[in-house]
């Protein structure tokens, strides 16, 4: 639309006077890719359309949560019905009982959930139910994995603080991360060692099990049972955060497809079809030390918030086994078409998948922690990123980050998207050959 011409660079201009950085997440703003962020105004199914009315096919799926796509009938009649009833009582609702029962039937590990508005106050909470449960302070943490802006875990995390290169943030104490321990992804003898040296002063491990914020890893064999296995002998707690991997590394997790039982898991994304929520769960024994039932306190305004719930319910009543099993399906067909042409054009690319989340590595050889990811060629993706979405396909905005696909990825989407792959990677060889 002609009147539309240069509008996302007008509200960006605009929104950099009142939004640090004009936008309210730091990876929105392409600060990496370089160019202006388009301003979203409206998405159904896999596509959305930015204020100035192109097209994408959208891999960030708000950075996971859609899985059934954007404006699903269903989830969008549930908000909607929710909504009719009252937008929040900050008293307990029916619906909280039916979701809180269908995490807990999800999950063999999850006997008791609280649900919170992000994921970020659920890996807090966890944090601080681990600490409170053991009556320790340390927690192993593992580069690259993001776990939200929780203060104590923002040390050496993926997503927005590899992406813009801060090592930290100013504003965190040296107090507030000292009892942070890092250790690399898939490194079994860092593991141990840390053990070693802290014995039983480690409250708990917290990992992403499929880590997703250093783009997708996936973690090697028996590494996943190390962390089971050490932290049981330890008397320390395992936490999974699955705010990414829940529902999207497997039906059942990440710890369905590995068949390993933590303590404490963290939900998010998926779990609230595109609204505000998180969720921390486990066994009886430890959330039952979460207050008003044991002294932990852990409390939220909006947690439980009745339209967010409704969304939440609906989409999981949607995402069925087979449904998810369909989902991967087209993952995979993406996955295998993106290697196929990488190969064709004779540009090395290594492509992570789990589930339906996945990343494509401009790398020649396997990625399998913090460092490789960061020893990728970052500048050929950020390239790769801006050509692809010149094409009209939207990925993430950082090669620290995955795609994920989902229920509306049809094979004409996929089929657009190899198109456009081949048309980027040819525009790349030939920009390298030019040098
Ligand atoms: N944990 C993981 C694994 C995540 O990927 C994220 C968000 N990307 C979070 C926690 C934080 O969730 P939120 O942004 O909803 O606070």
């Amino acid at each position: 639309m002609e009147d539309n011409v240069g509008r996302n660079l007008d509200l960006f201009n605009r929104a950099q006077k009142t939004i640090p950085g004009g936008v309210n997440s730091p990876v929105r703003a392409f600060k990496a890719v370089g160019g202006t962020p388009p301003f979203i105004s409206k998405g159904k199914g896999c596509y959305i359309w930015d204020e100035e009315d192109n097209k994408y096919i959208d891999y960030v799926a708000s950075w996971g949560p859609l899985i059934l796509g954007h404006c699903d009938k269903d989830v969008n009649e549930a908000a909607i019905n929710a909504i009719k009833s009252g937008s929040s009582f900050g008293a307990p609702t029916a619906n909280e009982v039916v979701f809180a029962d269908m995490l807990c039937n999800h999950f063999d590990s999850i006997d008791m959930v609280r649900v919170v508005n992000s994921g970020t106050e659920a890996t807090m909470a966890a944090v601080r139910l681990a600490r409170g449960f053991t009556k320790r302070d340390k927690i192993v943490k593992i580069a690259g994995c993001y776990h939200g802006c929780v203060e104590s875990l923002l040390v050496s995390a993926g997503s927005g603080i590899a992406t813009l290169a801060i090592p930290g943030s100013p504003g965190i104490t040296e107090g507030t991360v000292k009892d942070t321990l890092i250790v690399p992804f898939n490194d079994e003898s860092a593991i141990k060692t840390v053990f070693a040296d802290y014995k039983d002063d480690i409250a708990a491990i917290i990992v992403e099990p499929v880590p997703g914020n250093m783009g997708v890893i996936v973690p090697e064999s028996g590494y996943l049972e190390l962390l089971r296995k050490i932290t049981k002998e330890h008397n320390s707690l395992l936490i999974f955060d699955e705010v990414m991997s829940g529902f999207r590394a497997h039906f059942k997790g990440a710890q369905g497809k590995y068949n390993i039982e933590p303590d404490l898991t963290c939900l998010g994304k998926v779990i609230g079809g595109g609204f505000p929520v998180g969720a921390f769960g486990g066994k009886r024994e430890i959330m039952n030390q979460i207050a008003p039932a044991g002294p932990i306190y852990q409390a939220g305004t909006l947690s439980g918030n009745p339209v967010a719930v409704a969304a939440g319910i609906a989409t999981l009543q949607k995402l069925t086994n087979s449904v998810f099993a369909q989902i991967e399906k087209q993952a995979e067909k993406l996955e295998l078409g993106l290697l196929k042409e990488a190969n064709k054009a004779e540009i090395p690319v290594v492509i992570n998948r789990q589930g339906t989340m996945m990343t494509m590595f401009f790398s020649n050889k396997p990625v399998k922690c913090y460092d490789d990811t960061a020893n990728s060629n970052i500048e050929m993706y950020n390239n790769y990123f801006n050509l692809m979405l010149s094409e009209g396909i939207a990925l993430a905005p950082s090669g620290f980050e995955a795609a994920f696909v989902g229920l509306c990825h049809d094979d004409e989407a996929i089929d657009i998207t190899l198109k456009a792959h081949r048309t980027c990677l040819q525009k790349l060889k030939k920009g390298n050959n030019n040098e």
